[in-house]
């Protein structure tokens, strides 16, 4: 019974003899029991017209039809079983095989060999279910590159605050540093360094995860633009960079949340306030159009080259990784500030002419219904 239970083979053959039985027994009983009335039937209408002392010789004839009838049957099952075993045989290798190969593989994937794939033959409904076996194990395949890859990421982002660290502390230690002030604000300022890569990767694995609470209410663009321009405009009169906000006459409200968008032009803002040297001047706009309201960045500042703006969103990654350590950027606001915007059913983009050309960042937002 185990056997049956475990092997589609055997569910596959016994269906088809059960099939068998039912054709045999009912023919068995359909030449047993009806056939005869029937013969006799005929038989006797024939007796009608061939004339009287035919009547032996018909008996004979009903009888060698019920023998004929039977041997046929017992040949016929024969040959059925012989068939239902060979069908069954080829039909199992051909959905068993398929779904063999799936199981290994997917054993293989749970031991961490994401490169497994499985071959797909035919069209049929085996074929798509191995097509999205296929993306499925491609899909696991591409969080465990992330995943390695964000390991390797973090790993690599706290190796330099850490080694400043601890050359600091030995230098102390050696006497070689006086345990003065200045000493203690370096430390300080590495340490500070450490939690906001800390409080930045909290964020980006939540927001990565869709899971940053929002607070949605209508509310109008402008007003936290122009909460962010406030915030900033100390900071750029101090570098000698010009910050002009500029809006259409009437831009309709967007469903959002403040703190989250105040958060996102902080970060547009304040990377165009670092990439931008004095003289420079960043513009930001809002407009609208139908569906969408537009608010845009644009600075007069370094630019970015057409191989670098594809990778700007992606995690950690900075075009001059010596110019933005020194500036504390660790290359993740921009991805926060995206999985934000996409949270609010948005988009960002960046655009940029080339280097030295300036940049320009838009946030399109939904317009509140
Ligand atoms: P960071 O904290 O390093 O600024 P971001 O994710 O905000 O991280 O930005 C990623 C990278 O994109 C920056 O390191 C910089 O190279 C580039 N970038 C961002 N904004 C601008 C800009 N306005 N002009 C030129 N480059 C920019």
């Amino acid at each position: 019974m185990n056997t049956i239970r475990q092997h589609l083979g055997w569910k596959l053959f016994l269906s088809y003899m059960l099939v068998i039985v039912v054709g045999v027994v009912s023919l068995a009983v359909f030449a047993e029991f009806i056939s005869p009335t029937v013969f006799n039937r005929h038989m006797t209408d024939m007796e009608a017209i061939m004339g009287v002392g035919t009547a032996g010789m018909m008996g004979d004839l009903t009888q060698s039809f019920q023998r004929v009838v039977n041997e046929t049957l017992i040949v016929a099952a024969a040959l059925a079983t012989v068939t239902a075993a060979i069908v069954s045989t080829i039909v199992t290798r051909r959905i068993v095989g398929p779904v063999n190969r799936m199981q290994m593989a997917s054993r293989r994937i749970a031991d961490g060999h994401y490169e497994e794939r499985v071959e797909i033959t035919g069209e049929d409904e085996l074929a798509d279910l191995g097509q999205s076996f296929n993306q499925m194990a491609y899909a696991l395949d591409q969080v465990e590159v992330r995943r390695r890859q964000l390991i390797g990421d973090v790993a690599h982002e706290l190796r330099t605050p850490l080694s400043n660290l601890k050359s600091v502390m030995e230098a102390l230690q050696d006497g070689v540093l006086p345990a003065e002030p200045q000493t203690f604000l370096n430390v300080e300022r590495e340490l500070n360094r450490l939690q906001r890569l800390v409080l930045d990767l909290e964020e980006l694995s939540r927001a990565e995860a869709g899971q940053i609470p929002l607070q949605l209410e209508s509310v109008n663009p402008v007003t936290f633009v122009n909460a962010t321009v406030d915030r900033l405009r100390l900071q750029y009169d101090d570098k000698g960079v010009k910050l002009r906000p500029e809006a259409a006459t009437v831009i309709p409200d967007v469903l959002a949340d403040q703190a989250r968008m105040t958060q996102v032009m902080l970060n547009l803002l304040g990377n165009a306030l670092q990439y931008t040297p004095a003289g420079g001047e960043v513009v930001v706009s809002v407009s609208a159009d139908k569906q969408s309201v537009f608010i845009s960045v644009q600075d007069t500042g370094i630019g970015l080259s057409a191989d670098t703006l594809p990778h700007i969103f992606e995690r950690f990654y900075r075009v001059d990784t010596s110019r933005s350590r020194v500036g504390g950027g660790s290359g993740i606001g921009l991805t926060i500030s995206q999985h934000l915007v996409e949270a609010h059913g948005g988009t960002l983009a960046a655009d940029s002419a080339g280097l030295g050309q300036g940049s320009t960042f838009v946030v399109t937002l939904p317009k509140a219904q």
